[in-house]
Parts: C-alpha cells; structure tokens; sequence
C-alpha cells in the first residue's frame, strides 16, 4: 500500500511510505528510512516543518480501528 505524505501546509509531496518504508527523494539523492523512524522535513517550498513517525502511524491505526 503507498500513502503519500504531503506539507500540512501547502500540500508539496516530501515522501511516499511504502508498507513499512517511507521513501524520500528530492533531486538526485534518494532516502529510504526503515526500521522505527521519526523523521522531521522542512518544506521546500514554504519551510514549514512536517513530523512523521511509525508510532504515529500505529496510533492512527489504533484510533481508526476504534
Ligand atoms: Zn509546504
């Protein structure tokens, strides 16, 4: 399954995660963090600072479950 993680604030792509991967590339350099992450990316485009983090994730499971 592929979930597209964009800017809270303007929408601008910064990753995708990918089962358990979450997967970051801008120009050349290509980023795969595995593994349990917690991982902070300013914007490009309006330098605002987005969070993501797999214990997020398992919460946001938890409470769609509920
Ligand atoms: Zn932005």
């Amino acid at each position: 399954m592929e979930k597209e993680w964009r800017c809270k604030e303007c929408d601008t792509l910064l990753g995708v995660e990918r089962g358990a991967r979450l997967y970051l590339r801008y120009k050349q350099a290509q980023y795969i963090v595995d593994g349990d992450y917690a991982v902070l990316a300013v914007c490009r485009n309006c330098t605002t600072v987005n969070e993501r983090s797999k214990t997020e994730r398992a919460q946001e499971r938890a409470a769609t479950r509920a």
